[in-house]
């Protein structure tokens, strides 16, 4: 009995070590996102991410709470959207950054990306999702680099006339898959200026074009694992090991369709038996803003569909045992899906991420190179500083 009794004492201080490690280790990392969707919505709704938000998942406040230090955030439209739309995005953080300009500092390289983390400012990188903004012209891409784009992902779910994306590719809607000589020129261009090549969301023929021809290590900013989960907009393993010899990093998206085989399934279920309330819904606000509402207005029922946190670090995993632990990292399409893990509300949460892969095993050093390091480190590769 008395045996028993101090076992759970040294177990519970057990538990509480290595919360006040996880905490210690994730503060002192550098915890890099590299994908965060949250412009868009600031330019649609015209909300002030400075303060505190009740709905999203990001916000200044937020960010400073998850012990975040980099958010790449990300420049978005769909095909219908071009170079202009692009350009608004990146006046609203501009002008972001003005209105705070003590808590968070534009930053293009890695010099500068260290030093503003330094001086515990949210460091603010811009990748540019979707080659379509480019409008099929090298002029606009160096223009948008001027800018401080420092990634551009090739295609967003549209293919652009010179690269096939995996929605379209996979469906076998492109006729000529790949990257064409357009679309070789834009990587070189990006290689040149020290523009990362972000492949997230490309065609498996564009990967591989884009991968054998760059010159410097890529990004897969915001992608899970397809011997996980067999959608479209997943790695393949030859993928991944394609990035491992190139020296690139691959980011893990925190989307539980991308992360969770059976989610899809069970969102499906859920919509079904709401159906009516979602139609009326989706009258009223649209499709997307009609199933946050509904997941919000039956969040415990929605709340079980959605995977546990372990699914991520499942998939840092799986990339790890593959390529090894310098080319995983973390870009959590926050404020892009409608779903993410139970616990994973916002970035204020990054916590818990360290706190679960220091529970799987890794190391304090490894866990510093998922959490940002390796994404610093591919910076510096391409930029050259
Ligand atoms: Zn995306």
């Amino acid at each position: 009995m008395k045996i028993s009794f101090t076992l759970i004492i040294l177990s519970l201080l057990g538990t509480n070590l290595l919360a006040q490690d996880a905490e210690k280790i994730h503060f002192k990392s550098i915890v890099v996102d590299t994908h965060g969707d949250i412009l868009y919505n600031q330019i649609q709704s015209g909300i002030d991410i400075g303060k505190l938000q009740a709905t999203g998942n990001f916000d200044l406040p937020r960010a400073k709470k998850g012990g975040l230090d980099v958010q790449v955030f990300s420049i978005w439209c769909d095909e219908k959207g071009g170079f202009n739309m692009a350009n608004r995005q990146i006046d609203s953080l501009y002008s972001l950054i003005n209105r705070y300009p003590d808590r968070i500092q534009l930053v293009t390289n890695a010099s500068q990306l260290t030093n503003a983390v330094k001086q515990q400012k949210l460091a603010a990188l811009i990748g540019v999702e979707g080659g379509h903004m480019i409008e099929n012209d090298l002029g606009k891409l160096e223009a948008l680099a001027k800018r401080g784009m420092i990634y551009l992902t090739l295609t967003w779910n549209n293919s652009t006339p010179w690269a096939s994306s995996a929605a379209q590719e996979s469906k076998g809607e492109v006729a000529m898959p790949g990257l064409s000589d357009f679309g070789k020129s834009v990587v070189r261009k990006l290689n040149e200026l020290g523009v990362l090549v972000d492949l997230s969301h490309v065609g498996e023929q564009t990967f591989y074009d884009a991968i054998q021809l760059s010159s410097k290590p890529v990004l897969v900013s915001h992608s899970c694992v397809y011997g996980i989960n067999p959608v479209p907009r997943n790695l393949k393993d030859a993928q991944i090991k394609a990035v491992g010899k190139n020296g690139g990093v691959i980011s893990i998206n925190f989307y539980s369709g991308f992360l969770d085989p059976t989610f899809s399934a069970k969102q499906q279920n859920f919509l079904i038996k709401h159906k009516p309330e979602l139609k009326e819904l989706t009258d009223k606000y649209g499709r997307s803003k009609a199933i946050d509402t509904l997941i919000a207005l039956h969040k415990e029922e929605a709340d079980e569909s959605r995977p546990k946190i372990e699914r991520i670090i499942d998939h840092i995993d799986y990339v790890v045992k593959l390529i090894g632990v310098d080319h995983v990292g973390i870009g959590a399409d926050f404020d892009g899906a409608e779903s993410f893990p139970q616990g994973m509300d916002s970035v204020a949460d990054y916590p818990k991420i360290t706190a679960a892969l220091l529970k799987r095993g890794y190391s304090d050093a490894d866990v510093q190179k998922i959490m940002g390091g390796n994404f610093v480190r591919l910076l510096r590769e391409n930029k050259g500083l």
